[in-house]
């Protein structure tokens, strides 16, 4: 700088600039609104949507721009936007796909908060929302009108487990132009392949394994096709779906971690589900790699592993009140929403409410196992068995 400054300017502005050649492993965080262009005529040639240049921090920084190219690699995909939370990354799909006039399906086990969005979107937006059986496989077909344009899969879907036939699904919705989109939050991106197995669309909460730290909300839409892709990240710059940095930065560090941290959560939550499915109080376990699951044989056939999260069936000879005491008396397991983190948590659903197919069954609880030592967990399970009966 030329000029003199007043001291005043001079908090403002200064003339230090750090050396250059400074490296590390972590990717530095850049928290940044204002983006700064060299001159006019870089500020007049960004193209923000190529992500060739930097224009508003809302559009991405270095470190965003690294996590989504990250989690595109993870994925197999080869565009990727990050959004405020999972539930955001859903929110971006269907505005950026669907319009007035259109129709979606979506499982009857999705997660709980997609189908709210779906009610909305046909309250109040014009669109139809019907919803299939998650073991529908090639039926699906029969669902598909004219005017449908996206249909969703979860894999396994939430709370009752149930695991769709996803090769079946896409090809009667390939055979109709339908889009399909993959929640894939439960596999981490690591124990199945939805683009292999024909999905266009795969969505991730990064709020759960990507995170593992039970602190972070983001999710993460993945594509292969450039054309969807761009009618995806038209909505994300119209809807504002930026994320905040430091949280951009505190997945970036769970990532290296994340298939040890998969495996373990993998091999507690089996040892933990064989030992629940040989109590008595328990009438079946939902556990997608145990064969009293819905659609076991088609995990056997499309993944390569399993997540943390599995439920229990108690026997319908127990009240919901004993239910809820087994849950209180839980000592190492938190009584709370969300999973994917070290912690393990338990919550109780009324499962017969909830699914067109489950009119008869007991009360569900589903457990988050956490990286604890399983044996703990399996003692601690016995003990509230104990006080519930
Ligand atoms: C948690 C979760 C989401 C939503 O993620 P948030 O970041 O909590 O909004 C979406 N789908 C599934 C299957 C989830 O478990």
């Amino acid at each position: 700088m030329t000029t003199k400054k007043s001291p005043q300017t001079a908090l403002i502005h200064s003339d230090y600039r750090p050396p250059a050649g400074f490296d590390a492993f972590p990717t530095a965080i850049h928290h940044a609104s204002t983006v700064l262009f060299e001159n006019v005529a870089a500020l007049r040639s960004g193209q923000w949507k190529d992500k060739n240049a930097y224009t508003y921090g809302l559009h991405g920084t270095p470190t965003t721009f690294t996590l989504e190219a990250r989690l595109a690699e993870i994925e197999g995909g080869h565009q990727c936007l990050l959004a405020p939370s999972g539930l955001a990354a859903i929110a971006m799909v269907d505005l950026a796909l669907l319009r007035a006039g259109d129709d979606v399906l979506l499982p009857d086990n999705v997660y709980n908060p997609n189908r709210e969005l779906g009610r909305w979107l046909e309250a109040d937006f014009g669109i139809t929302v019907r919803y299939y059986d998650p073991l529908a496989g090639a039926g699906i077909a029969e669902l598909i009108r004219p005017n449908t344009r996206l249909i969703w899969t979860e894999a396994p879907g939430s709370v009752s487990m149930e695991v769709p036939d996803l090769p079946a699904i896409c090809a009667a919705a390939r055979a109709r132009g339908v889009l399909v989109a993959l929640d894939n939050t439960w596999s981490a991106g690591l124990a199945l392949n939805g683009f292999a197995h024909g999905v266009d669309i795969v969505m991730q909460a990064l709020t759960k394994y990507q995170s593992g730290g039970s602190d972070v909300l983001m999710g993460a839409v993945i594509t292969r096709d450039r054309a969807i892709h761009d009618r995806l990240s038209m909505a994300h710059m119209r809807l504002g779906l930026g994320v905040g940095a430091d949280d951009a930065y505190l997945v970036l560090r769970g990532l290296p971690t994340m298939r040890l941290r998969f495996e373990a959560h993998d091999k507690s939550a089996r040892k933990v589900a064989a030992w629940l499915a040989a109590r008595p109080e328990i009438a079946r376990v939902l556990h997608p790699a145990l064969p009293d699951c819905p659609g076991h044989a088609t995990w056997q056939r499309d993944f390569t592993g399993a997540g943390g999260l599995f439920s229990v069936l108690f026997d319908a000879r127990y009240t919901e009140a004993q239910t809820d005491r087994f849950v209180d008396a839980l000592q190492l397991f938190g009584i709370g929403y969300s999973w994917g983190g070290a912690n393990s948590l338990a919550i109780p659903y009324r499962i017969a409410h909830m699914r067109q197919n489950w009119r008869d069954a007991g009360i569900l609880v589903r457990f988050n196992i956490g990286l604890e030592d399983a044996d703990d967990l399996i003692a601690d399970i016995a003990q509230a068995l104990e006080v519930m009966a």
